[in-house]
């Protein structure tokens, strides 16, 4: 049976039905309208500070699950950006639901030949838990499509500590997937793509305006988990250090430099806590204190170019304009929960 997707031009913006939109949840207020398109798929600046963390952690963790992507040709021009939201009745992460054989990001590389990148950038790392087995299908997405390579951005590690039951098993597909460089890259925001992510993705801010200062604590728990995602799965990730340098520090900075990393990676190599477990006296944070920010823009980083296609650019990403005839009269005006 063919998979039923499609996308709308609703009240709201440019939705997305996956094919198993006919199962939504009536317990999901976004249900089944997880994926969203385009500019429409912008978020409030209150939500993106309160899921991703930016510009400083609040006070209660966010339980909901964000991600945003973009789609791009091996020249880096953008085919297309959206949003993708976690279903609370069907109890699905967005990154599953990107991810599904037959699901969206499935149905737009097969329609669009010209997409060989897909980049992420999520509140929290991807898992591979039994209910959603995120990583489970990136991997076999990736490895059905072997020149699409994926870059993933995390603020947050997702249930990779020691106080959660499936943090081993987490930790080992984080391991297992990061073990596809250069196809698959796990880095955590940081630096520049902070202010790319507000460009891009947030409401009312643009140009100028996105170029916020990063927070010291913000700026740490990036560093922070720069440092754990080199510890979990042994590969050193992009990271743009903001936080200034102790001399020890800097040095490692100029080795990591001269070394031949694809993405430029700048990682110093040491956790912002010293051997002794205490913070060093100049890091001693003060959470909110703006640092001076961006060693790179990054707009710069080079794409990964995993084999050449020479397909032609065939079709566009589908904007189809029928949502009268949709069955759920009423729904497509409905507004995001991420508006409230
Ligand atoms: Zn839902
Ligand atoms: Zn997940």
């Amino acid at each position: 049976m063919e998979p039923l997707y499609e996308e709308h031009l609703a009240h709201g913006g440019t939705i997305v039905k996956p094919y198993h939109w006919l199962n939504f949840s009536l317990d999901c207020i976004n249900c089944p309208y997880h994926i969203r398109t385009g500019e429409e798929a912008r978020v409030p600046y209150t939500a993106f500070h309160q899921i991703f963390g930016f510009p400083y952690e609040p006070t209660n963790p966010p339980t909901k699950h964000l991600t945003f992507y973009e789609l791009k040709t091996s020249s880096g021009s953008l085919v297309q950006k959206g949003h993708a939201t976690n279903c609370t009745g069907n109890h699905t992460h967005p990154e599953s639901m990107l991810f599904e054989m037959h699901g969206y990001l499935d149905i737009a590389i097969h329609n669009n030949s010209g997409i060989k990148h897909i980049i992420l950038y999520s509140n929290n790392s991807p898992c591979n838990e039994a209910n959603h087995c995120c990583i489970s299908k990136m991997y076999n997405f990736l490895m059905m499509n072997p020149y699409i390579t994926l870059n993933i951005y995390f603020s947050h590690l997702y249930h990779t500590g020691d106080g959660f039951p499936a943090a081993a098993w987490n930790r080992e597909a984080l391991r297992i997937l990061a073990s596809l460089w250069p196809h698959v890259t796990l880095s955590p925001i940081s630096g520049g793509i902070w202010h790319s992510l507000l460009n891009n993705f947030v409401k009312g801010v643009s140009g100028s305006t996105a170029f916020q200062p990063i927070l010291t604590g913000r700026a740490m728990a990036d560093r922070h988990n720069a440092y754990e995602i080199n510890t979990i799965t042994g590969i050193k990730p992009y990271f743009t250090d903001v936080l200034p340098q102790t001399k020890g520090n800097q040095n490692i900075m100029a080795q990591a430099a001269l070394e031949s990393y694809p993405l430029s990676n700048v990682f110093p190599g040491q956790s912002f806590q010293g051997a002794s477990g205490q913070l060093e006296p100049n890091l001693i944070p003060e959470l909110r204190i703006p640092v001076v920010f961006v060693l790179v823009p990054y707009r710069d980083l080079p794409l990964i170019q995993v084999g050449e296609n020479s397909h032609k650019l065939r079709l566009a990403v589908r904007h189809l304009n029928m949502p009268q005839v949709s069955i759920y009269n009423g729904k497509g005006s409905k507004t995001s929960p991420l508006e409230n």
